[in-house]
């Protein structure tokens, strides 16, 4: 009889076939009410299904719960439902794949006629009456032998495919109803939510194309999005927080606001900075190299290429080669050629092995704003979070063993400060860790267990809120990545510090111990703001453009009420650049309304309206962004509150 242990620590023997509900119904009538399925042992159960023979910890999922696996299961579900819709729709459609996605889910059709959004409506309308027929999900075997035969059949290949490339003796099949035959069905192992009618919530969102199994000699597809949420409440503000995201995208922001562009002339995925978006990009350069000199790093400098040869030795090169720039040069050059950097850390490796280190010059810290190159997929390109060429906020520690943990606790600190500072305080710490049961790794057992029990010393005691996760780490070395939330919730990884026991090896690297032997340097790579392109295209989405008054490229507008204060306002702004800020002057002949409107829309943290009045008083007239009207102030005591925001990095207005 298994023994099951619910989330609360009790433990419960049940008869062997009880099912899911059986255990929710043993528990209370209204979990039995709102359950949709199981999860035992990291597995997803539907509720039908039998608790496994030998038990483990088994959680109810709920038709309210929004985690991840409850929501598998919704969106699941609800891709079997629009494949219904579809097919009762368009009788031709040839079913291929329909997994559930982050907030959603797609099937990937193949029907000759193209749907398009105006299709979406009629598509909903079906699938709603088929959630209004409460239809469980009623599940079939066949053997392997038998359930192919039906499929060929039915002549659908891609169906065919899939089973083929199903494991197991048996093929399940999924009858949207309670009879095989008389209603929809697909082949799916499942799982599903019991019926129909828990799909509360749901929505297309649009089509795109997509090759059978990616593989461009095969036909286009179309790939139909959907989203499916717990609640019509959960739906409303998942599409609010898209509509939200719409009007953030740095893309739009980054066209109206003049910060960057992207030139199919220069090359996809290769950002121009524009003055303005180069101007936050300094400041940003501006704080990190404060940082580093205070931390103890040392500024380097190294070109955009490299031999073949280097990296053939970092094993960049020919491993990674497709996604690599081809080669540059020829036989003509020593060597075979050259490459585009995709890593800085082979020439930071070179600057270390220039000279010979004692034990007592380390850690050695070099650090690099350095350029590297990849060959991202042009389908995979967006604005400045996937790009093709970018430049890193790159650093390399060279380090003993003794060392490791406090230059570990020293970057972690450092990549804490920057995201606080930037006001990205809220994050996760991951911490990927090697899988035991892998031979992979490079290093020994003692490096790993040394390095592994470091890391969770640091997040120990920097009490991080850290998970561990093994089977994460690169095949170099543990690591301990940032994963960081936006104001909109939506995550993305940033800072990242990784320990290296394989560079040191493949160049050989050393240092004379205090035994005055050789020994091996770890090192350790680290960038908090990852790469300057995809880190400002994350600020311009999280502020919304609205940079903080150090940041922003243009800190204050000096708008004219008349031309007889014209050369008061030059020389307010004389005074305000003269004090290091940055301001712009408008001194055109428009109305002062249309001034502020015009700064406003380019989210400029302050406008200092000067007439007569102002003139005479040595005074501006001053608005915050947002609208705060703040009154007239002396010139004086506004620069000198600036320039504190400027000292202290404020996140203000
Ligand atoms: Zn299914
Ligand atoms: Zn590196």
């Amino acid at each position: 009889m298994p023994t099951v242990t619910l989330p609360d620590g009790k433990t419960l023997t049940v008869d062997d076939g009880t099912t899911v509900r059986d255990v929710a119904a043993g528990i209370s009538e209204g979990l039995a009410r709102k359950a949709i399925g199981g999860r035992v042992n990291g597995h997803t159960l539907e509720l039908s299904s039998p608790v496994p023979a030998d038990g483990g910890t088994l959680t109810i999922l709920t038709r309210d719960d929004d985690s991840a696996d409850s929501l598998f299961l919704l969106r699941h579900s609800c891709a079997h439902v629009m494949a219904e819709a579809i097919c009762d729709l368009f009788p031709e459609t040839q079913l291929v794949y329909g997994p559930p996605v982050e907030n959603g889910f797609y099937y990937d059709i193949d029907l000759d006629r193209p749907i398009t959004p105006e299709d979406f409506e009629k598509i909903e309308a079906r699938m709603k009456e088929i959630v209004a027929e409460s239809r469980p999900f009623t599940r079939y075997e066949l053997s392997r032998a038998e359930g192919v035969k039906k499929l060929q059949a039915e002549g659908n290949r891609y169906k065919i495919g899939n089973a083929e490339a199903a494991k197991g003796d048996v093929l399940s099949f999924y009858v949207t109803g309670d009879t095989p035959g008389e209603y929809f069905e697909d082949l799916c192992a499942g799982p599903h939510v019991p019926d129909t009618s828990y799909i509360k919530a749901f929505k297309l969102m649009n089509v795109a194309g997509a090759y059978y199994h990616g593989d461009v000699n095969e036909k286009m597809l179309q790939r139909i999005y959907g989203t499916a949420w717990p609640s019509p409440k959960a739906l409303r503000a998942y599409l609010q927080q898209l509509e939200e995201a719409k009007k953030r995208d740095h893309r739009t922001i980054g066209k109206q606001l003049s910060l960057f562009t992207i030139s199919d002339k220069v090359g996809q995925g290769l950002v121009l900075w524009m003055p303005k978006g180069a101007t936050v990009r300094y400041q940003l350069e501006d704080f990190i190299r404060g940082e580093l000199v205070k931390r103890g790093y040392d500024p380097v400098y190294t070109p955009h290429i490299g031999r073949l040869d280097l990296y053939r030795t970092s094993g960049h090169f020919p491993y990674y080669k497709d996604s690599q720039y081809p080669p540059i040069g020829s036989e003509s050059d020593e060597g075979d050629g050259y490459l585009l950097k995709p890593m800085n850390c082979p020439h930071h490796i070179q600057i270390f092995d220039a000279e010979p280190h004692s034990y007592r010059e380390l850690p050695v810290r070099l650090a690099e704003f350095g350029t590297v190159y990849r060959y991202e997929q042009s389908g995979e390109l967006s604005g400045m979070t996937r790009v093709r060429g970018f430049t890193q906020d790159d650093a390399h520690i060279f380090c003993t063993d003794e060392q490791l943990e406090s230059e570990l606790a020293d970057t972690v600190d450092l990549v804490q400060f920057v995201l606080d500072r930037l006001g990205l305080t809220d994050y996760r710490v991951r911490a990927g860790f090697r899988d035991p049961t892998s031979d992979k790794y490079a290093g020994t057992d003692t490096n790993w267990d040394q390095a592994q029990s470091n890391i969770r010393n640091v997040v120990g005691r920097l009490g991080l809120n850290a998970t561990e996760e093994p089977g994460e780490a690169a095949f170099y070395g543990p690591k301990i990545d940032f994963v960081v939330k936006d104001c909109l919730g939506r995550e993305w990884q940033l800072g990242t510090v990784q320990v290296d026991y394989n560079l040191p090896e493949r160049f050989d690297l050393s240092y004379v111990g205090a035994d005055n032997q050789a020994h091996r340097p770890i090192m350790i790579h680290r960038a908090p703001f990852g790469s300057f392109e995809r880190f400002v295209g994350i600020l311009i989405e999280h502020f919304a453009g609205a940079f903080p008054f150090w940041l922003a490229p243009v800190q204050m507008v000096v708008a004219t009420i008349s031309e007889k204060v014209d050369a008061y306002a030059q020389l307010v702004h004389d005074r305000l650049f003269d004090a290091g800020l940055r301001p712009e002057l408008d001194r055109s002949s428009e109305k002062i309304n249309a001034k502020i409107r015009r700064a406003a829309q380019q989210k400029v943290p302050y406008i200092l309206v000067v007439g007569e009045q102002e003139a005479e008083s040595d005074a501006v007239n001053v608005r915050r962004r947002g609208g705060d009207r703040l009154g007239s102030m002396p010139l004086d005591a506004f620069i000198a509150e600036r320039r504190q925001d400027v000292a202290s990095r404020a996140l203000t207005p």
